[in-house]
Order: C-alpha cells, then sequence, then structure tokens
C-alpha cells in the first residue's frame, strides 16, 4: 500500500459533525463509525489535508431538493433557493463549532490560512482543514461579510451550490442533463470574482452551469478549478464537466478533483453504490488523457455522497491507491495526484 499523504478537494463532514446529528466533536475526534469521515479514520486512510465545505441546508424540514422523473429513466433535481439571513446566522454558528472544535483537538487539528499550513499538514501529524464555502447565499450582492468569512479562515469558495443565489445559478442536478442550462455569473457574481483573485481566495466551479464556468474563466486571473466533478463524457450528468470544460481548466493551469459520488461516476443515472472502484478510476483515468496528470486530483465528497462499498469511508482511500498503482501508476504520479497538483495550485491561487 503506497503511504503517500492525500489532500482531498472535498468533504461536507461539518454540516454531518455539526448539522445532521451526527454527534459533534467527540464523534469526530473519535472512531464514530458513523459517516465517512472522522479523525481516526481519517488518520487510517492517510488524508493529511482536506476542504471542509460550510454546506447550509434548507430551513426547518424543506427538502434541499425535489426530484422530477419522466418516463424514459432521465430525472432532473431543483434545490430551491435559500434566504441569507437564514445562511448567515447558520454559517456563524458552523464557524462556532469549527472554533471548538479546532480548540478541543490543538494538537490534531489545523485550519490551513497559508500554503505553509497546508505543508505542515502534509507533512506532519495535525489533519489540515482548509474552509470552504459550498455556495455563497451567506454573503450580500456587496459582499459586505466576505472579509469577516476570510478573517475566520475560508480561503477557498464555491459562488454557488445547485441553487440560483444572488451570484450565479447553479446547476440542479439531473440526468441525462447538459449543463448549459440558465443564465451566467449577476454583476455581483463577476464582483465576487475579483474580490476573491483580490483577496487570494479559490473559487471553486463545481456546481456552476455552463455560462457561469465560462463567465469565471474569463475573469479570473488565478488557476481555474472545480473541486469535486465528474466526467460528462464518460457519465451525463449536469453536475459533470464536459472535455471542452476540462482543457479550458487545463489551459489555466488549474485541477479537477474526481468527485468519488457514485451517481455522478456510473453511467446509467442511477443512485446505487453497488459500482466497483474500477470506474472511480475509469473518470481518473480519462481525466488524465484530457488535461494530463498534471490537472488531475482527488475531490471525494465524503459525508456529502454516496460511494461505492471500496470506497465506504475515508479509511478505505489506499484502495485506491493500491489499485491505481497495480494499474502502472508511478510514485511520483501518485504523489501529484494526491497532493502534488493541489499544493502547484494553492500556492498560485493563495499567494
Ligand atoms: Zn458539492
Amino acid at each position: 500500500m503506497p503511504a503517500i499523504p492525500i489532500l482531498d478537494g472535498h468533504n461536507d463532514t461539518l454540516t454531518r459533525v455539526f448539522v445532521d446529528d451526527g454527534g459533534g466533536i467527540e464523534a469526530f475526534l473519535g472512531d464514530s463509525k458513523v459517516g465517512h469521515l472522522d479523525l481516526t479514520r481519517a488518520r487510517r486512510g492517510g488524508l493529511a489535508a482536506g476542504f471542509f465545505a460550510l454546506f447550509i441546508r434548507s430551513k426547518d424540514s424543506t427538502p434541499d431538493s425535489e426530484t422530477d422523473r419522466d418516463p424514459s429513466g432521465g430525472w432532473t433535481s431543483t434545490p430551491p433557493a435559500i434566504a441569507h439571513d437564514w445562511a448567515a446566522a447558520e454559517t456563524t454558528r458552523l464557524l462556532d463549532c469549527l472554533d471548538d472544535l479546532l480548540d478541543a483537538a490543538p494538537e490534531d487539528l489545523l485550519l490551513c490560512r497559508n500554503l505553509d499550513d497546508v505543508q505542515t499538514a502534509i507533512t506532519g501529524k495535525p489533519m489540515g482543514i482548509i474552509l470552504h464555502l459550498e455556495g455563497c447565499e451567506m454573503i450580500s450582492p456587496d459582499l459586505r461579510e466576505l472579509d469577516m468569512l476570510i478573517s475566520r479562515g475560508v480561503r477557498s469558495l464555491g459562488p454557488v451550490w445547485s441553487r440560483p443565489n444572488c451570484f450565479g445559478t447553479g446547476i440542479r442536478f439531473g440526468w441525462p442533463s447538459s449543463n448549459d442550462i440558465g443564465p451566467g455569473l449577476t454583476e455581483a457574481g463577476k464582483s465576487l470574482v475579483h474580490a476573491c483573485n483580490e483577496r487570494h481566495v479559490l473559487i471553486d466551479l463545481s456546481h456552476l452551469n455552463y455560462r457561469g464556468f465560462l463567465d469565471v474563466a474569463e475573469i479570473s486571473t488565478a488557476p481555474l478549478v472545480a473541486t469535486h466533478c465528474g466526467c460528462h463524457a464518460l457519465a451525463e450528468s449536469a453536475r459533470n464537466l464536459t472535455d471542452a470544460q476540462l482543457r479550458i481548466i487545463a489551459d489555466s493551469g488549474g485541477l479537477v478533483g474526481c468527485n468519488f459520488f457514485t451517481g455522478d461516476l456510473r453511467g446509467d443515472g442511477k443512485f446505487d453504490s453497488d459500482m466497483p472502484l474500477t470506474r472511480m478510476v475509469e473518470h481518473i483515468d480519462h481525466l488524465v488523457a484530457t488535461m494530463g496528470i498534471e490537472h488531475v486530483a482527488l475531490g471525494s465528497d465524503f459525508d456529502g455522497a454516496d460511494m461505492c462499498e471500496e470506497m465506504r469511508d475515508v479509511s478505505c482511500l489506499p484502495n485506491l491507491l493500491t489499485m491505481l498503482e497495480e494499474r502502472g501508476w508511478t510514485g511520483e504520479s501518485l504523489q501529484q495526484l494526491c497532493h502534488g497538483n493541489w499544493i502547484r495550485v494553492l500556492d498560485a491561487t493563495w499567494s
């Protein structure tokens, strides 16, 4: 089993632990066996650092989305917009929870505010937490909350989740589906991209629709990044990126974190975790063939999506590395995939 530290592009563990009755701090710092990720299983799996999302669920019991199915087997799922005040209050609550978590384990966890912190996590004991906003409903159109969020540790944001908001239109879920649905970034969305560039905050293209993607590609001066996406050529999920989009990302010097979500990896649009791990490798292979190894990384979506049995939680990450090694991946290529490409892109983005 190759022992290579992994920097992973996306998880929803903070939401699971602090919103979805996931046991809070004690469960995260222990070996909870609940969900996909806690500290014990992260260490077992070689997870050295990861993008931890602040994802705000719909208020009360409102479902995050409603699914429409058509007789031919296709489906779409459109999450409703959420209110700024709700998102802002929940974000503050989650940030306070995160502070409590960091205070409870100062030796074991490190909030990564710069590349040195990430390097410390990659080479040392603390697990690195890179704080990410998955959808920016907590930010007003005039961006007044942005600097406060950065001061509290946010180093990455996706302007939208799969919802519309004041910055743009998130791509609704769907299969089979193009992602060319709806308008691009609003003026506030374009201002957000400029503001992130000025403040050296990473902008995540995951969940943006096609026109929003093109707007970021045109405006942003940083390498383009999709933290957790699959390949549309292999699975026609609206959330996956076309080969043309992959080439735009590669040309910018950026990267794509390969998503582990079975629904986006399978080719049939089914929500079925009965999928061999080789299917994930097929997406990684396609990313490499289309973009080059230096633009491919991992973006699991642990605690935010269904995984296959061979990747049932973070402790199974070595299964993927072993499979890649058996298929001829060299140590150098694995290192690029596991953290090297992320380090390069974060260095270019954050400094
Ligand atoms: Zn996501």
